[in-house]
């Protein structure tokens, strides 16, 4: 479990960071309707971000060069305090603003 500073993640919620769980993806299941809105990564393979086609909130990152998991957003878990981040990632493209919050794995 990470939070992520990248740009990406920045615009995509609007907020400083991305708190993510990974999860495998043949274990997660959503319960209803979810909109992929494709993305080109850093590494200049596809990305996506999940997002419910209603509301807009932000459910999901996932990639094609991590096809076995996705990334679920953690406050949009069914049960959001197992969320406990170990690191940030991306800390480099941290506001200046939200510096704060950068995690610093031990
Ligand atoms: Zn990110």
């Amino acid at each position: 479990m990470f939070r992520c500073h990248c740009r990406d993640c920045q615009q995509l919620t609007g907020s400083g960071h991305a708190d993510m769980t990974p999860l495998a993806i043949d274990d997660f299941w959503i319960s209803a309707d979810l909109k992929n809105y494709e993305m080109s990564g850093g590494s200049g393979q596809s990305t996506f971000s999940g997002f419910c086609p209603n509301c807009g909130s932000q459910l999901t990152r996932n990639s094609s060069r991590m096809g076995d998991r996705v990334y679920v957003h953690a406050a949009s878990l069914d049960d959001p305090s197992i969320y406990e981040p170990e690191r940030s990632i991306y800390a480099q493209s941290a506001q200046s603003w939200d510096k704060a919050t950068i995690i610093k794995s031990s």
